[in-house]
């Protein structure tokens, strides 16, 4: 049975990847449909906008309670396009979105409200300052397949309630889970035209570049975002891009073995190891190479593989037979330069095409590829290293930069190294998890990106600031205005605000003030 995505000219399918079932046909969104989409999210914008944060506020409340009602269907809808266990379906994408409205529901408000700029610029002191921060009109959001309901509910929740419309084109694999997003926002009282999802491949997401959509957060591979960051900047279209990572894991050898060892294959393998963040290389004190191998493999042997629907289930299949061919390569290319096979390293083909064994490798390098390339898929590479300015040297000697882990007993040392670690993210003794706190931002450093999405920072990526600075003598002529007097005048000025010695302060009072009174403004 193939689970090959067929995207024929006007089609594209969502196939269940454990089964190979069609789960649903579409036709993709031509441009002059996207622009349309577009178009009409434009002109609902203002509505949405005036009603105000508070009631956007309560909208999201709605959304919320009808996600918690709605949970169990959605982690089904999400099981069959991905294949991931629905115990992950529950909690890194419908509880994480829960949370994302939970924050968005209570702090947008204190975030995104007017806000007073005090200033210390005493010779504009009559100028009182205040900070706006206005929605950017329309924001279109691309999205990938292996989040499909956690990352554009996320970044939509953001978007909406800082008063934007949104334009979504999700990833071609998985547009039921999308719709469901949309009608999930409908059913809350969000208008039909402020959030539209329009279903189609990467010919869709193009025309949503080229639509007169006012910013992008794009969430993706390195290959398609580079190809977005050319579109944008010829007309300048502000972005937002969550790309790739390589995260690396430091083992420290004070870290507790059975707990380090647990973290690393569960980083390493949920989602298949389909997770932007998840651990794709992991660096181990010499002293605890061997023991900690060996928690790895006993642990890996243990995990339960199928269909994410059938429970309980630890890893589901892979995305597809691309995906599949592309970490088969990376594992063949590692063995032919060394790398011992300890776990997995085949296909499962009892279970079905897509179906990959969760790998452990020992004894890699810096000369494979599965130490380079981003691995989108269940391996675990392990490496050991001599000290502790090795293992950063190992870190950072990457192009990517998304998140990292390090695992210590003793946090300050952990906290302390993290300060050296080249990444957005960076966690002491957990990996992955940080993207379920709605409060911390999420982006990468190096090739992972550009901008943040989460937080209070991800809110601040869905506004325009404008600066609104209002005189407060609007009856007078300004000092910098034209009459310019002699420039030891002027010296007086910067003298009185900045000379390090009183005398010379109090000097510059007199000159300044004497041109004051002597100056006719024009
Ligand atoms: P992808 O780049 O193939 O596709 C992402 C989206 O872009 C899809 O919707 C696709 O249809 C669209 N697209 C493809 N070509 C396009 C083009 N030329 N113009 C506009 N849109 C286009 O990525 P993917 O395979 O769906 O997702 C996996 C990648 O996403 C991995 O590299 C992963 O690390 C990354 N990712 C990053 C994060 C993060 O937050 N940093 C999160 C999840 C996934």
């Amino acid at each position: 049975m193939t689970t090959r995505i067929e995207t024929t000219a006007r089609k594209i399918a969502s196939l269940n990847p454990a089964t190979g079932e069609l789960v649903a046909e579409f036709e993709p969104a031509t441009a002059q449909q996207v622009e349309a989409a577009v178009a009409g999210a434009r002109s609902a914008q203002p509505g949405w906008n005036e009603i105000g944060l508070e009631r956007r506020a309560r909208i999201l409340g709605n959304f919320q309670r009808l996600l918690e009602d709605r949970k169990s269907a959605l982690a089904q809808v999400i099981t069959r396009e991905t294949g991931k266990p629905v115990v992950e379906g529950l909690v890194s994408e419908i509880l994480v979105v829960l949370d994302t409205a939970r924050f968005c529901r209570n702090q947008a408000v204190p975030l995104l409200v007017e806000e007073a700029v005090p200033h210390g610029n005493w010779a504009l002191k009559t100028k009182s300052g205040r900070i706006r921060r206005e929605p950017y009109g329309v924001i279109g959001i691309i999205a990938p397949w292996n989040y499909p309901f956690a990352i554009p509910a996320t970044e939509s929740l953001a978007a909406l309630v800082a008063g934007n419309a949104v334009v979504l084109k999700p990833s071609e694999r998985t547009s039921c889970t999308a719709l469901a997003l949309r009608d999930l926002f409908s059913e809350a009282g969000v208008p039909g035209d402020v959030f539209q999802v329009v279903v189609g491949d990467g010919i869709t997401g193009s025309a949503l570049i080229h639509s007169s959509i006012d910013k992008l957060v794009f969430t993706g591979s390195l290959r398609t975002g580079r190809q977005i960051a050319q579109a944008a900047a010829s007309r300048l279209l502000p972005v937002v891009l969550e790309l790739g990572g390589k995260d690396p894991m430091l083992v420290l050898e004070d870290a507790d073995l059975e707990v380090a060892s647990s973290g690393a294959v569960w980083g390493a393998f949920t989602n298949a190891g389909q997770a932007c963040l998840s651990v794709e290389r992991c660096y181990v004190d010499r002293s605890l190479y061997e023991p900690f191998l060996a928690a790895c493999v006993r642990k890996t042997r243990r995990l339960r593989i199928g269909n994410g629907q059938a429970a309980p289930i630890d890893v589901g299949p892979m995305i597809g037979e691309h995906e599949v061919q592309s970490v088969e390569s990376q594992v063949a290319d590692a063995v032919s330069r060394g790398a011992r096979v300890l776990a997995g390293g085949a296909r499962l083909p009892e279970l079905g095409s897509n179906f990959y064994a969760p790998t452990v490798l020992a004894d890699v390098t810096h000369d494979m590829r599965v130490m380079r390339e981003e691995t989108f898929g269940p391996v675990l590479p392990v490496m050991a290293f001599a000290s502790e300015s090795e293992a950063i040297r190992l870190a950072n000697d990457c192009e990517y930069g998304l998140g990292a882990s390090i695992w210590t007993r003793d946090r300050r040392r952990g906290e302390r190294l993290a300060g050296h670690i080249h990444a957005g993210t960076v966690m002491v003794n957990d990996a992955v998890s940080c993207f379920g706190i709605a409060e911390a931002p999420h982006g990468g450093f190096k090739m992972s990106g550009l901008g943040r999405t989460h937080g209070k920072w991800g809110l601040e990526e869905m506004v325009r600031v404008k600066y609104v600075d209002s005189d407060r003598m609007p009856g007078r002529k300004k000092l910098w205005w034209y009459g310019y007097g002699e420039a030891f005048q002027t010296e007086g000025l910067i003298d009185l605000m900045f000379a390090r010695r009183v005398g010379h302060r109090l000097r510059g009072a007199w000159k300044f003030l004497t041109a004051l009174k002597s100056t006719e403004r024009l």
